[in-house]
């Protein structure tokens, strides 16, 4: 059985890793820079599951998807020599005002009868789990389980775990049609030189998988929301859980570096660092952290979260409606937490169509 995937971001490569390790003897990722070169290597890496979720069910599928890093961290690190950088740091969502902090209590009351742990804290209780907090807010939500990885470390695993477990990665390629068949998805044209055939094609193409020639209409359009995030340096490290004031949320890595983000705008593909988003980011870092004001300025980039059209929508994960075509896209803010639960149910997916 030969499986053709188009993408080689962290969908595509655990996609392929999973079907590889799953005993798919042929299995090819089509990527048209080098693995990890858009959003997975430049996510922020939290494993937010109870802070992201929206509701019940997503609040259940991502702690099921944080709760299970830990077995794949070690899986990864086993198979490759590679640390991911696997952390349970915890997240404190701090709250400003009394109001804030009233929301916050019921969302904490929600998640603790959910069997999950989180914890309402005062001004003091926040102190005493991270003193560089800013003075005068008003408390915070703490959320203990909540971990991270480090991006580039998971990409550089999955693509040495693929090399040995028989994938074949080819970078430079790009994936101008999908090709089609008696109503089938059979495959792939590359460059419109050459065609590749395979018994199913998974799209992973990420915020550009709606671009993909052939791709059929009628699913659901993945668009680019694009982020920016900043990166701080502070040796030795003073913070170590990460700590979200309202959208804007401070990662510390626990080497030094600190991630700030992010950005949450509609721009198209545009690919550029913006004055206005690295003014917003620093300020709200600095307003929640001040002893960041000191911190290197190391780098800053951006890049597109692969975003399904509707609000509420979720990630487009499976067959699809066309026999032959499977995806494996539209993971928006969570497609990192997500990616081995992908993984897993794209297999499934694959393995019995
Ligand atoms: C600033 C920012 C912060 C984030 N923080 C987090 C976080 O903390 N936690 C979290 O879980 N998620 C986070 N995310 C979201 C996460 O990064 C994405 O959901 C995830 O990386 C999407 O992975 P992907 O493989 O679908 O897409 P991508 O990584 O973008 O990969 C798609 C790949 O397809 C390739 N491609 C496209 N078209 C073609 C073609 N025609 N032929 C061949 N190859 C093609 C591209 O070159 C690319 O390498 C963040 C995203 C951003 C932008």
């Amino acid at each position: 059985m030969r499986v053709v995937i188009v993408g080689g971001g962290v969908m595509g490569c655990a996609a392929a890793v999973e079907l590889a390790q799953r005993g798919v003897r042929d299995v090819v990722v089509l990527e048209r820079a080098v693995a990890g070169a858009e959003a997975s290597s430049a996510a922020a890496g939290m494993l937010a599951a109870q802070i992201e979720s929206r509701d019940e069910q997503e609040l259940a599928t991502f702690v099921r998807a944080r709760d299970a890093y830990g077995e794949w961290a070690s899986a990864l690190r086993e198979a490759t020599g590679i640390d991911i950088g696997h952390r349970r740091s915890g997240v404190l969502a701090v709250a400003r005002s009394e109001g804030d902090l009233a929301a916050m209590k019921r969302a904490v009351e929600a998640q603790r009868a959910a069997g999950l742990r989180a914890e309402l804290l005062d001004a003091a209780g926040a102190h005493a789990i991270e003193p560089e907090l800013a003075p005068g807010l008003a408390g915070a939500a703490h959320y203990a389980d909540e971990a991270q990885i480090d991006p580039p470390q998971l990409l550089r695993a999955l693509v040495v775990a693929a090399a040995k477990a028989g994938v074949v990665m080819r970078g430079g390629t790009t994936v101008s049609t999908l090709l089609k068949e008696g109503g089938r998805c059979v495959g792939v044209g590359l460059d419109g030189r050459e065609t590749l055939r395979a018994d199913a094609v998974v799209l992973a193409a990420g915020s550009w998988s709606s671009l993909v020639p052939g791709v059929p209409d009628d699913l659901p359009r993945v668009r680019p929301v694009r982020g920016q995030l900043v990166m701080l340096e502070e040796r030795p490290p003073r913070t170590s859980s990460i700590v979200f004031d309202g959208h804007a949320y401070v990662v510390p890595r626990g080497d030094g570096r600190i991630l700030c983000g992010s950005t949450m705008e509609d721009v198209g593909h545009r690919r550029e660092v913006t004055a206005a988003g690295v003014h917003g980011i620093l300020g709200a870092a600095i307003a929640v952290v001040p002893r960041l004001a000191g911190a290197e300025m190391v780098r800053a980039w951006c890049n597109f979260r692969p975003s399904v059209a509707g609000a509420s929508d979720g990630p487009l994960v499976g067959a699809s409606p066309l026999p032959g075509l499977f995806l494996a896209t539209g993971h928006h803010r969570n497609g990192i937490l997500l990616a081995k639960t992908t993984a897993t149910r794209v297999a499934d997916a694959v393995l019995t169509s």
